[in-house]
């Protein structure tokens, strides 16, 4: 299977415990966004699910892998904008599927992605399956607001934290994509460690432009009184008040120590922005030079 850029580290303890048989029973991958929490999730699973634990690509599991796994889930919020979110009808789903026998090998495999989406409902829903571990089950949450998630969650699965992906690395990775060397350093520089966005920003020029343009702005207004920071962000934002005030306390705040802001505000404030916490400021402000 092909290379995956960044948290090297994070891969091999997981191919390890796959290849030595040592699963944990849930995980918890955090991180920043788009840095490759989900695709890391979807080869520990395949690796999981394979018969020579190692993605072979041969194995009849791994041929199955490519169209519908039978003995693999995958569940992402539904619905639109700050409604998304996993509901209880999904968790039934999933609980269902578990209860199953494995049909191809001896696991079964959950993701969830985005996991602090889950409502309170289904979050109760999903405690249950938490708390009745089977050794045919391997379960991966995955999401960038850890602290969105109820301490009885987190404390029942084994957190594997996922980092930056370093400029060197995006550099490299993004030069292999066929790409001028002058394009990599830029998206590299743009996208701050996330594959992820490097790889939207790659086929939306438009949206290059916006974050170039919100980058430029940005420094513009980094000194500025709180209203005209207002007034300025407003041109990004559809719900100009709420949004722009969202930006500016972002802003604001990023400069301290996230550990020091109530959880629950900061991870409304990241959702309205869709922004992640960790965002980091020293790559932006780089760009003002
Ligand atoms: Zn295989």
């Amino acid at each position: 299977m092909s290379e995956i850029v960044g948290n090297k580290d994070v891969q091999e303890r997981l191919w390890y415990t796959v290849e030595g048989n040592r699963l944990a029973h849930a995980y918890l991958f955090s991180g920043p966004e788009e840095i490759g929490k989900k695709t890391i999730a979807h080869a520990f699973a395949q690796r999981i699910l394979c018969e020579t634990s190692n993605a072979c690509g041969l194995c009849s599991s791994c041929v199955q892998w490519r169209g519908v796994h039978p003995d693999f889930l995958f569940i992402v919020p539904e619905g639109e904008g700050l409604r998304r979110n996993i509901g209880v009808e999904q968790v039934r789903a999933a609980r269902h599927f578990l209860q199953l026998s494995p049909q191809a090998g001896e696991r079964k495999v959950l993701v969830i992605d985005e996991a602090d989406r889950l409502t309170g409902e289904a979050t109760n829903a999903f405690l249950k399956t938490l708390e009745e571990p089977s050794p045919r089950m391997v379960i991966v949450l995955v999401t960038a607001m850890p602290w969105m998630l109820l301490a009885t969650v987190r404390s029942r699965c084994l957190t594997v934290r996922f980092s930056l992906v370093p400029e060197t690395d995006m550099v490299k990775w993004l030069a292999s994509l066929k790409i001028s060397s002058g394009e990599a350093q830029a998206l590299s520089k743009l996208s701050g460690g996330r594959p992820g966005r490097a790889k939207r920003l790659l086929k939306d020029p438009v949206a290059r432009k916006d974050v170039i343009a919100i980058l430029r702005l940005f420094t513009e207004v980094i000194g500025e009184s709180s209203f005209e920071k207002l007034k300025a962000f407003s041109v990004f934002t559809k719900n100009r008040t709420l949004l722009a005030q969202s930006r500016i306390l972002w802003l604001e705040e990023a400069h301290r120590d996230i550990t020091e802001l109530p959880p629950h505000t900061f991870g409304l404030i990241s959702r309205l922005l869709a922004v992640d916490p960790y965002a980091p400021f020293d790559p932006i402000l780089s760009l003002v030079s």
